[in-house]
């Protein structure tokens, strides 16, 4: 009876295929040293914690934030680069924040350059507007 349990397990169970996994295949490539823990993404919109919406307090924006995860403290980076840790927010609101579909990078640098949150495009709001 044990053994016809464990072969009916077998059988059900997929053949593995970490290839076909894009998860697994990020992990691997984000922890080639087992010691990445930081991950980042982009949230264009607007943040409320507690029911607040977050602004940032040096140049008041209040959207277009890039979201970094170091483990279980939560930082929010501003277009201005300035960053804080939001202690409200927890590990479980950046995964939500990656499912709502933001852009995921495997490093601080790689986010900030590539998403231009490294102080380049401070202020490119009021450009428009002159
Ligand atoms: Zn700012």
């Amino acid at each position: 009876m044990l053994s016809g349990d464990i072969r009916a397990h077998r059988t059900v169970l997929p053949p593995a295929t970490p290839d076909d996994d894009p998860l697994r295949r990020l992990q691997a490539e984000m922890q080639p040293s087992g010691e990445v823990h930081l991950r980042c993404t982009t949230h264009p919109e607007e943040i409320a914690v507690t029911g607040i919406t977050v602004m940032c307090p040096r140049c008041s924006a209040r959207r277009d934030w890039m979201v970094i995860c170091d483990r279980n403290t939560v930082s929010i980076r501003c277009r201005c680069s300035h960053q804080w840790v939001e202690r409200e927010l927890s590990r479980q609101d950046f995964e939500r924040m990656i499912d709502s579909g933001g852009e995921y990078f495997p490093s601080l640098e790689a986010a900030a350059q590539s998403a231009g949150y490294d102080g380049t495009l401070a202020g490119t709001y009021l450009a428009e507007q002159r």
